[in-house]
């Protein structure tokens, strides 16, 4: 089936082609000619580069109306990331339109640029939920003449605590619009939103509900917690070529992973709600450009996260949500490539492989890690056939061979070729020459024979962890991609969250405040002064981290400016006066 079969008008036929797309993928073919030719509600049940984003955006740039100024089309989608990619689609979609204006509205970033693009009629727009609301609340988001609404990744939003948000936006949408409702997973609640919002909807279900791409591989490590990373390290040094996201579960932990990573000088960057969102664009753009070959992050920050060529996604940890583990997954394998997903797996968590295995309707091969051997070999391959790649500058190499001949005259051939492999190789040897066996063996059956596995790892894990320790210390690498200026923020109070529990992936904003431990014996003082001289109520702050001399603090984007103008210039003990402004750390 060919685009022009769908039924589209000439103006997107040529921006599909433009784009490259020769053909509709399956929920493309399904979808558009539908939602062309009948004013029906839409179930989709797809993942990411499935290209759903098409399926339901070459039907709604198809019938918007640019002439006018009207909002006409609104699409909701849980991150900013996805916000921003899906307005690129729909602003590619509509290219050939002259007065088309797609307009995305997330948190995060300056409102005042949005409410301008909002000023100059936008006929589509994209946005994440919290930010919405502020919109239609200011008013400058008019949704009684939507005819067209895209819930894109419903389970995600849902996951994300947007509910009320959702039934609040939707509320203020005409009755008679259309509704297409898309999301990896059909949990309880997306089914809800399903049957209080839409009518006789046409369900469209690409491959098998709650399916993952057909053609990721899925594979599990079995290891102790105490060689997880020694595990992951192996299964990057084991391919070379990865560019891979690492889940895992916590912000901690996902700042952990990345600085161990890059202290042994691996491509690596952290992405999670902690960094700032100046941060998080500058991490997501060095890796889509693969200047970041490893990206480590969490599964709130990772939402959306839209790039293609992933090669592997490996689960460090596993999600506190198993059914997260079909968005991690879907991370590779996008656009009809091929992909793997990795569990690394410990006694404990085997149980939770046949629930995953379940909702992915797939089943998860156990793979060995790869010995010290089979990564010496396999760099070492590597290595030659780059060697063997590379290309010889005849001319600025002439004025120094005479130089370099008469330096190898006493060496053979053969101690030349060793000599030069082991200048960039003896690393390697030395790191992975004795290695052991890191494969946890305690328990031949998934999950089972618990007590006696953890008890005999435990032994011998105290045992070898500490050899290989030292080896590690010692382990030198060259880096292998640009290195990020590493962070200096202490995490010494950090004691979680408290208070507002939404989405700090870009519905919250971070304050930094020039008071710290000094000034404040905990965080329970700098709280009351802050809602006693801000005005505002503690449900609206967030995390707080405080350092000797200073703090940061999450709070609810609303309240932002009214904090900030009541305790700039508040007087604190010894004088000081207290300075507060929002963070671009
Ligand atoms: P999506 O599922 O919408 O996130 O799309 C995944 C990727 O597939 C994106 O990079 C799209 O640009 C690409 N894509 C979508 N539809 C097609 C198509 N018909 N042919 C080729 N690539 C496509």
């Amino acid at each position: 089936m060919t685009f022009k079969e769908l039924g589209l008008k000439k103006e997107v036929l040529d921006a599909v082609a433009s784009l490259g797309f020769v053909e509709p993928s399956p929920i493309q073919q399904e979808a558009i000619p539908q939602l062309l030719s009948q004013e029906k509600d839409l179930v989709g049940l797809a993942q990411t580069g499935t290209g759903k984003t098409a399926a339901f955006g070459l039907p709604m740039v198809n019938q918007v109306d640019f002439e006018s100024k009207k909002t006409q089309g609104l699409i909701i989608c849980p991150t900013r990331e996805l916000c921003i990619q899906i307005s690129k689609d729909f602003q590619a979609f509509s290219r050939n339109f002259r007065n088309a204006n797609i307009v995305p509205i997330y948190g995060g970033a300056s409102i005042d640029t949005q409410i301008r693009q909002m000023n100059r009629g936008a006929q589509i727009v994209v946005a994440t939920p919290g930010r919405l609301m502020d919109m239609i609340k200011r008013k400058r988001v008019d949704l009684s003449q939507v005819n067209y609404v895209a819930l894109d990744e419903a389970d995600e939003m849902l996951n994300m605590g947007f509910k009320e948000d959702i039934d609040a936006i939707l509320s203020n949408t005409p009755e008679t619009k259309q509704t297409w409702l898309f999301s990896a997973t059909m949990p309880r609640e997306v089914v809800r939103i399903a049957k209080t919002y839409m009518t006789d909807p046409i369900e469209i279900t690409v491959g098998t509900k709650n399916a993952s791409a057909k053609n990721i591989e899925h594979q599990y490590f079995r290891v102790n917690d105490r060689d997880r990373f020694d595990g992951l390290k192996r299964i990057i040094d084991f391919e070379p070529d990865m560019y891979g996201v690492i889940f895992c579960r916590t912000r901690r932990e996902t700042a952990e992973v990345a600085e161990k990573l890059m202290k042994n000088n691996y491509s690596a960057e952290p992405l999670h709600g902690e960094l700032s969102q100046a941060q998080r664009d500058r991490v997501m753009r060095a890796f889509r450009k693969k200047s970041i070959q490893l990206l480590v992050a969490t599964d709130v920050a990772a939402r959306g996260i839209d790039v293609d060529d992933i090669t592997h996604v490996i689960n460090y940890n596993l999600p506190d949500e198993i059914e997260s583990y079909t968005h991690r997954s879907g991370r590779t394998a996008r656009a009809g490539k091929k992909g793997v997903s990795m569990l690394l797996l410990n006694n404990r968590e085997a149980g939770k492989l046949r629930q995953i295995e379940r909702i992915i309707n797939t089943e998860i091969k156990q793979v060995k890690f790869p010995t010290g051997e089979d990564i010496c070999k396999k760099q070492l391959l590597q290595l030659i056939d780059k060697v063997v790649a590379v290309e010889v500058k005849e001319d600025q190499m002439a004025q120094y061979l005479p130089a370099i001949e008469e330096k190898l005259a006493e060496l053979s051939k053969e101690e030349i070729v060793k000599k030069f492999v082991s200048a960039e190789f003896n690393r390697f040897l030395s790191y992975y020459g004795n290695s052991r066996d890191i494969n946890d063996t305690s328990s031949s059956s998934r999950g089972g024979d618990r007590d006696r596995g953890r008890g005999r790892d435990r032994r011998r894990g105290d045992r070898d962890s500490g050899r290989d320790r030292s080896r590690g210390d010692r382990r030198e690498r060259a880096p292998r991609g640009d290195r990020r200026e590493r962070s200096s923020r202490s995490d010494r109070s950090d004691r979680g969250g408290e208070g507002f529990n939404r989405n700090v992936d870009g519905e919250s904003t971070t304050l930094f405040l020039n008071v710290g431990m000094k000034d404040f014996s905990d965080k329970g003082h700098l709280i009351r002064v802050l809602c006693q001289e801000g005005g505002v109520a503690g449900k609206n702050l967030g995390r707080i981290r405080m350092m000797d001399n200073f703090s940061f603090v999450d709070v609810a984007p609303k309240i932002a400016g009214k904090l900030l103008k009541g305790i700039n210039g508040v007087e604190i003990e010894g004088g000081r006066k207290m300075r507060a402004e929002v963070s671009n750390q």
